[in-house]
């Protein structure tokens, strides 16, 4: 018999604590079991179209997990998992998808589920159960789309989300806000602050509304069209104007001829609307 030289130790077995070497259809254990029989436990070679090389056994049998890696399943396509030791083998998990943004309750972070939006600290199972908030994926018959859950949970000025529907088919635009109480994202039609008076800003169908519009004492006639010269206006730039009376860039305007130009918007003179600024 040929002398062999000794192999490298890739890490401790996780169900016996022997030594795992590579081995000719892969990395097996060399220890014995409690019993006396030698153990079983052993990786392929390759594993589910992944080539099992030393650094991802490595850190299989530190960290009882790898980072996910592209996977093939048994139709031949591709996906996202990592291998982990379950029970004394080797199995799979599918990669999970996070959202950029963390959770607004508890800064964990946020995973796109069946119905939606969800902090893993209240649904992924190895975590302990510490969060409750989550956010259905369709509000009022409307999808609430990747990119506008990101950009909500950025905390950022969001866009305004047009088309959900009451449940008597009234369509209504809104934002989204967090209910802390019952720790999930609902609606709201505050949208910021008035920026003539500073109260409440309401979204009607094609207008923003101060919530003092029909003050008996006091009203506040500020209304402005959500759309002018075929510029949606931002909450954005409604904040910048109640702050300095004007955009802050002159924004992209369009003329009846087609023709674009750009301008800062800014309030009216007599603070009741949003208007294109004259140089
Ligand atoms: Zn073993
Ligand atoms: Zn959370
Ligand atoms: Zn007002």
């Amino acid at each position: 018999m040929e002398l062999k030289k000794e192999k490298p130790i890739l890490g401790k077995c996780p169900v016996c604590g022997g030594d795992i070497v590579e081995s000719s259809f892969g990395f097996c254990c060399k220890g014995t079991l409690k019993n006396g029989k030698k153990c079983g436990f052993s990786i392929r070679h390759e594993l589910r179209g992944v080539k099992m090389e030393e650094p991802i056994v490595k850190q299989l049998l530190e960290c009882g997990s790898t980072d996910d890696v592209e996977m093939t399943n048994k139709y031949g396509k591709p996906y996202r998992g990592h291998f982990i030791i379950d029970e004394g083998k080797v199995g799979v998990e599918q990669a999970r998808h996070y959202l950029k943004g963390r959770c607004p309750l508890c800064g964990g972070r946020m995973l796109k589920t069946a119905k939606g939006y969800e902090c893993e600290n209240s649904c992924d199972p190895r975590r302990p159960k510490t969060c409750s908030f989550k956010a259905n994926g369709i509000l009022c018959n409307r999808m609430i789309t990747e990119s506008e859950m990101e950009l909500y949970l950025s905390g950022k000025p969001q866009n305004v989300l047009d088309g959900f529907v009451t449940r008597d088919g009234k369509v209504f635009s809104s934002i989204l806000e967090t209910n802390a109480e019952l720790q999930c994202v609902s609606l709201t039609a505050v949208v910021g602050k008035c920026p003539s008076c500073g109260g409440e800003l309401r979204i009607k169908d094609r207008t923003f509304k101060c919530e003092n519009y029909k003050d008996e004492k006091e009203p506040c006639k500020f209304q402005a069209w959500r759309h002018i010269s075929g510029h949606e206006i931002t909450l954005q730039e409604i904040e910048e104007i109640r702050l300095s009376g004007m955009t802050k860039e002159p924004v992209e305007l369009y003329r009846d001829d087609g023709s674009i130009y750009f301008k800062h918007l800014g309030l009216s003179e007599d603070k009741t609307h949003i208007t294109i600024l004259t140089d």
